[in-house]
């Protein structure tokens, strides 16, 4: 692999999100957060008035859609779909009851994973989801699980402010066929209930040293 890639994974509402951020922004890296992807195709079929339970037409409507990935001046990824940009839709309810339905598309899930290996193309990168380490980079060697008590969970999503049943998603992502929700072999659990997000972030920047990591010399964090 000629760029590097931290996979991160876990299930929802671990903090993995926040922790691939600080640790991309960090080390200067691309941010990519995967959730928001499938999340997008989800705005996408809600917005077409197709039945997120329609395999065969939400494939059809992401086969039929212009998908645009790139990233914004913070070097975080965004996603715009026939020309929007569905930035500001991505935690509502609707699509939070959704998105795992139109997730287990396995058309969804080519189309989509075939944009995340183009972001490792043009640099390096840190990468959240829920199949990084397992399915779209299984060959990086730097690869996380981060999780938490599922108390420590819906304490963490409810004070977002959101309607978001994690359990049922975990669920569902967990136990599809093709790609679910599942610590890699090879990959460093972390639980992070008990720690802040510097903490997590210090604990994968120690972790990395001991695996030959070639820390960034522009690294901002000097934890661990
Ligand atoms: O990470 P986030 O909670 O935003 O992800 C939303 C949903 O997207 C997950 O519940 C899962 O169904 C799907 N997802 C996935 N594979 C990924 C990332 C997210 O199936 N790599």
């Amino acid at each position: 692999m000629s760029h590097v890639v931290i996979a991160i994974d876990g299930p929802a509402a671990s903090g993995k999100s926040s922790v691939a951020r600080a640790l991309a922004h960090a080390f200067g890296f691309a941010y990519v957060n995967t959730g928001a992807m499938y999340r997008a195709a989800t705005w996408l079929v809600l917005q077409k008035g197709v039945d997120p339970a329609d395999a065969n037409a939400v494939a059809a409507t992401m086969d039929a859609a212009r998908i645009e990935c790139g990233l914004d001046a913070s070097h975080e990824s965004v996603i715009r779909l026939d020309g929007e940009d569905p930035a500001p839709h991505l935690r509502d309810p609707a699509i939070n009851q959704h998105v795992s339905a139109v997730s287990m598309v396995p058309r969804v899930r080519e189309l989509l994973v075939a944009r995340q290996r183009a972001y490792h193309e043009q640099g390096n990168v840190v990468m959240e989801g829920r199949d990084i380490g397992s399915a779209v980079f299984p060959q990086t060697p730097y690869k996380f699980y981060i999780d938490a008590s599922p108390d420590v969970r819906a304490q963490r999503r409810s004070a977002q402010g959101e309607s978001d049943s994690i359990a049922a998603r975990d669920s569902v992502d967990s136990s599809r066929r093709n790609s679910p929700l599942m610590i890699a072999e090879d990959a460093q659990v972390i639980d992070s209930s008990r720690l802040t997000i510097e903490g997590v972030v210090g604990e994968i920047i120690g972790r990395l040293k001991l695996k030959d990591f070639p820390m960034p010399a522009t690294a901002r964090l000097t934890r661990a």
